[in-house]
């Protein structure tokens, strides 16, 4: 087995790969790309039929999960900081680097992928109380996985404040010249701009600029923040930007109140949503930096409980074969209510972040054990409608 120490280049094996008058760019053939990293972003837009027929409007859904490295929009993410790191010389690649990371799991997944593609280590830190499948994948993919007791922000101990000492104590220790890099998506504006650059100008072009509404929870705001910025950019405020909020998170209130929870407040409401919902990857009590970035431009939220979004998850697998993960399914019952408050035909397009595979054994877990596959079996338009 050839395990190669260095970045293998296409220029390095020109000859080999074509006639030595071809340049490494003509070496490629239609459809190829290269490496893992070529295959994230340009996904399909769906059309989901159900949910258009059911609200008379246009319900389309960014097929996020089908990104190849990670299988969310978090390796647009971990792509962008990563490049942006190395652009700016703070990751070397095969120099003994580690990528540190505090994430709920998709960031980390995808940065674990990534950092094996490109010749880094990654450590990653998460809350104790995401699906044991996200920290299996992670263990897989070669990642550190720390997995510490959820805290509230304002402690040290928060995942993503143990990430950061972590990048801090390697690069002060480590013997040889290899660093800690802290990814930092909550803050980094490398998140909210791979979705200005790659997700908002893809929903652009697949939807001919007729999109009405956008619709998008929150774990970082990159995602929303990103996609706002770019299409209230190019259709002027024309474009509604809604963001779907899980039960316990306190952006519903921030979005449509203008409340500010206080610290303590917050805490509370953190330990509320450890027991309130199921739904891993959206919802956050803090207004992060990639929020900031775009939340004037968020025009509504949708409060989305555990039911709604356990309904839809079985609803999206019985009438579409979607397996949907949790956040997506908040995404799809708030891309509804959405839709019922605008005429008919017009477009409203959400994201399909990740698989349900990825919340066997908790989300859909749930939706087992409270009888949904049965009691959904033959649930009509009319149904669905009456419990968002
Ligand atoms: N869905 C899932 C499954 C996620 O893990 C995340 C990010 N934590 C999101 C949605 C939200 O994306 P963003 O961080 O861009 O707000």
């Amino acid at each position: 087995l050839f395990i190669p120490d260095e970045p293998v280049r296409l220029e390095d094996h020109e000859s080999a790969l074509a006639s030595p008058a071809s340049s490494p760019s003509n070496i490629f053939e239609e459809g190829w790309v290269e490496g893992i990293e070529g295959a994230i972003g340009n996904t399909p837009l769906v059309l989901i039929r159900s949910l258009s027929a059911a609200t008379g409007c246009l319900v389309l859904a960014k097929a996020e999960f089908l990104n190849a490295a990670g299988n969310s929009p978090k390796d647009r993410v971990a792509l962008n900081m990563i490049r942006d790191a190395e652009a700016q010389g703070l990751l070397v690649p095969f120099r003994g680097d580690t990528i540190y990371e505090g994430t709920v799991g998709s960031t980390g997944i995808s940065i674990a992928a990534l950092a094996r593609a490109r010749g880094y280590k990654a450590h990653i830190c998460m809350p104790d109380d995401q699906s044991v499948e996200k920290v299996n994948l992670l263990t897989h993919l070669g990642a550190v996985v720390e997995r510490v007791p959820v805290q509230p922000i304002t402690s040290p101990e928060h995942f993503v404040n143990v990430a950061r000492r972590r990048a801090k104590e390697h690069t002060a220790s480590a013997e040889t010249e290899s660093k800690g890099f802290f990814a930092d998506q909550f803050e980094s504006e490398a998140n909210w701009q791979a979705h200005y650059r790659g997700t908002g100008p893809e929903i652009w072009r697949q939807t001919g600029g007729r999109i009405d509404a956008f619709v998008s929870g929150a774990g970082t705001g990159g995602t929303i923040a990103g996609n706002a910025r770019y299409l209230k950019e190019m259709k002027k405020e024309d474009v509604k930007i809604v963001l779907a909020d899980p039960h316990g998170s306190g952006l519903y209130n921030r979005i449509r109140h203008g409340v500010m929870y206080s610290p303590t407040e917050r805490e509370g409401t953190r330990r509320r949503q450890q027991v309130d919902t199921l739904v891993e990857g959206i919802g956050i009590n803090r207004v992060t930096a990639n929020l900031e970035s775009g939340r004037e431009l968020i025009d509504d939220a949708v409060r989305v409980t555990d039911e709604q979004a356990l309904k839809m998850a079985r609803w999206l697998v019985e009438h579409d074969g979607i397996f949907a993960g949790s956040s997506t399914a908040v995404n799809c019952v708030a891309a509804v209510v959405t839709a019922m408050k605008l005429p008919k035909g017009s477009m409203v397009v959400t994201v399909l972040c990740d698989s349900g595979t990825r919340h066997l054994s908790k989300f859909y877990k749930q939706i087992t054990e409270m009888g949904l596959e049965e009691k959904t079996d033959e649930m009509q338009s009319d149904d669905l409608l009456a419990t968002l």
